[in-house]
Parts: C-alpha cells; sequence; structure tokens
C-alpha cells in the first residue's frame, strides 16, 4: 500500500512520513480510528514506507523488492494478526493469511462484519486466542529476513480478550528491530495495559473535501453528489462507497412514474406529467429521454439473456418486472423510436409539452402485449 493510494488524511500521512525521514519510530503504535477512515491502509502504507529500499521524500518507490512483496503482502518480515473464527483445534491467523490477502486487496478499509462475511463466517465469533498471542511472540522473536524491521500488524487488539496481557513483556522490551502496528477501532473496548504501551496514532474521519474528491475521481461524481455522499458518510470511506452504489439515477422514478402512468392508461395524468417535465431545460429533458432509450435497451437485453447489467439495483428490479409483463419486443423498439423523434423535436427546438404528450401517447399504445 502506498500512501498516495490511502484515501485523504493528507495531515496524518504527512506527520507520520516526517516521523520516519527523522529517524523517530515508535517500536509500538497503536492506530485508532472508526471503520471506513483508513486506519488499516495507513498501517499498510507506513509499513512499507518504512521498509522501502529506496523511499521516496512523500511515499514508497512502489518498485524495490521489498515494496514489491508489500504489494502482495507477501514480505517475510511483515507478519499479520487478526481476529479468525476457529475451524480447527490449534489452527492460527497464519492458517488463513490467503484469505486475508485476498480480503485486503479486495478492500483495505474493511471492517470487522466485512471480514467475517469475506470468510462466510458471519454467524461465528472471531477472536485472537492465547495460542495466536504465544505464536507471535515466538515469529517476532526471530531474526528478521531481508528487512532492517520485522513488523507485526495487529488488527483489531479489541479481540484478544484479557489474553493480550501475554504481549506486554515482548511490546515493553521488543526484539531487536521490532515494530508493532497495532489498529484498532474503540479504546473502551482495548486493555488499558495495552493503550499505556502504545503510542497512540489518532485517525480521524477522512475529511469531506477529501472523500468528496475521490468520489469524483472514482466514481465520477459530479460535484454536487460527491459532495452530498461525503456530507452523509461522515468521513467514512465505506459508507460513501455504498451510498454512491444505491443512489438512484434521478431520471430513473421520472421514468418509472411515466411508464406506471402509460400502462394503466390514466392519460389525463400523461398529460400533467408531460407539462411538468417539459418545465425542464432542454439539456436535462434530453437526459431524461437518452436514459429512457438505455432502460428499453437493458428491458430488451434482458429479455434475450435473463442477465442484469451494470444497474443499480432500484433499476434491475424495474428492468425485471418489466420483462414479466412480456411486451413484444417490436413494441419496445416503436418506444424507442417515439422517444427518438422526442429528442429530434426536442433539438429543434419544439413545443417540449405537446412532444412529451405525443410520446405517453406512443408509450400507452405500445405497452400492450
Ligand atoms: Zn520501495
Amino acid at each position: 500500500m502506498l500512501f498516495k493510494d490511502v484515501v485523504g488524511q493528507a495531515s496524518l500521512k504527512n506527520k507520520l512520513i516526517q516521523g520516519i525521514q527523522n529517524g523517530r519510530i515508535p517500536h509500538a503504535q497503536l492506530f485508532l480510528g472508526k471503520p471506513g477512515s483508513g486506519s488499516l491502509p495507513l498501517a499498510l502504507a507506513y509499513a512499507q514506507y518504512v521498509s522501502c529500499i529506496n523511499r521516496g521524500e512523500n511515499d514508497s518507490c512502489g518498485e524495490c523488492s521489498s515494496c514489491r512483496k508489500y504489494a502482495s503482502l507477501t514480505h517475510p518480515d511483515l507478519h499479520f494478526s487478526f481476529p479468525y473464527p476457529s475451524k480447527v483445534k490449534d489452527d492460527l491467523a497464519k492458517d488463513y493469511i490467503k484469505e486475508w490477502r485476498l480480503a485486503l486487496h479486495e478492500n483495505p478499509y474493511m471492517d470487522y462484519e466485512g471480514w467475517m462475511k469475506f470468510r462466510d463466517a458471519e454467524n461465528k465469533q472471531g477472536n485472537i486466542p492465547i495460542r495466536e498471542l504465544r505464536a507471535i511472540i515466538r515469529s517476532l522473536s526471530l531474526k528478521t529476513f531481508e528487512s532492517e524491521f520485522k513488523i507485526l500488524i495487529l488488527w483489531l487488539p479489541e479481540y484478544m480478550g484479557n489474553e493480550g496481557n501475554v504481549l506486554l513483556k515482548i511490546i515493553e522490551e521488543p526484539p531487536q528491530n521490532t515494530l508493532f502496528l497495532l489498529v484498532g477501532e474503540k479504546t473502551d473496548r482495548i486493555l488499558n495495559t495495552i493503550i499505556s504501551r502504545t503510542q497512540p496514532v489518532r485517525v480521524p474521519p477522512i475529511l469531506d473535501e477529501e472523500l468528496s474528491a475521490y468520489l469524483q475521481e472514482k466514481y465520477e461524481l459530479d460535484e454536487i453528489h460527491a459532495k452530498r455522499f461525503a456530507l452523509m458518510a461522515h468521513g467514512d470511506l465505506n459508507l460513501a462507497i455504498s451510498l454512491t452504489q444505491e443512489t438512484e439515477n434521478p431520471y430513473f422514478s421520472q421514468f418509472r412514474t411515466v411508464i406506471g402512468i402509460c400502462y394503466t392508461r390514466k392519460m389525463g395524468d400523461a398529460v400533467k406529467w408531460a407539462e411538468g417535465l417539459s418545465a425542464q431545460g432542454r439539456e436535462s429533458l434530453k437526459g431524461f429521454l437518452l436514459y429512457g432509450i438505455e432502460v428499453l435497451r437493458g428491458i430488451i437485453i434482458y429479455s434475450f439473456h435473463q442477465k442484469d447489467g451494470a444497474w443499480s439495483k432500484v433499476e434491475a428490479d424495474f428492468i425485471r418486472k418489466f420483462d414479466e409483463l412480456k411486451i413484444p419486443i417490436s413494441h419496445l423498439e416503436k418506444i424507442v423510436k417515439g422517444i427518438e423523434d422526442a429528442i429530434g423535436g426536442i433539438e429543434r427546438n419544439g413545443n417540449a409539452k405537446m412532444i412529451l404528450t405525443e410520446l405517453t401517447f406512443t408509450i400507452a399504445k405500445n405497452l400492450r402485449k
């Protein structure tokens, strides 16, 4: 994980990087932040930067042998520990390292529930048992393989229980060149004895403007939507992403309305709908009509393959229900043609209300078996 791939957190990244460059590398740190703020990705980026052979001013090089092993999470001096629901007697976290790597590649921002879901263990309780803690002590007592430091990333010390006290001695007097990076969420569920022996790194929620910029870039959202989601997510990246995925295309409800009106042949409502919509600007009207064509094409494709395309959940549900009406494809194509004509009319500055009213009649006529 490179620092640049961690969303936002500019000022904390800067502080961490400065610390490493100035040789201030505390041997035990506790990254604390709520899920979705990025405490685990930050700990990973920190560990990679410490170990990078070709450290840049602001980030790891991403290319040296250490960075390449970090990218695949397979560096021999990088140790992980995390809660897991025991499957067989005496199992250790390292027995699940492949799943752990996959889960982290998929979403380094995952929370405990996400990890349990990934492991198909939603109804099981995970923990970090004493035998795992003893295994940590054993592996950290070994010499380093390749790097100056051996680093333990221990995710969610909340799940250690009182057994966590067996780590106190090694945290207090660690073997040479050993770094403990604990990554937790809630101080009130972590042993006080652990907290008092680690240097806290408080990971704040991602700033609204950082989150908004990320959503615009990664999810191609416009500024208004991105800002709205960022505000609603309170700095939680996972929540922000789930909000963007549930979002309803603003044209969708309009489209669903007009289809409903036309299907039930409430033509009085159709005229009112046309009147209401015609008050919108021409560009927006055109956008809506193009969207309508897209959905109809989606319905036609679905009727052939029964496969959902790249639709939101509400859109996919709508398409499936529409398909159950068994409207002939030739009728759907006539509706598409009607919409194309309407777009042409709008582009030629025709009367929007009349164009839309006419369109509703075309739709109504063709929404029959
Ligand atoms: Zn490197």
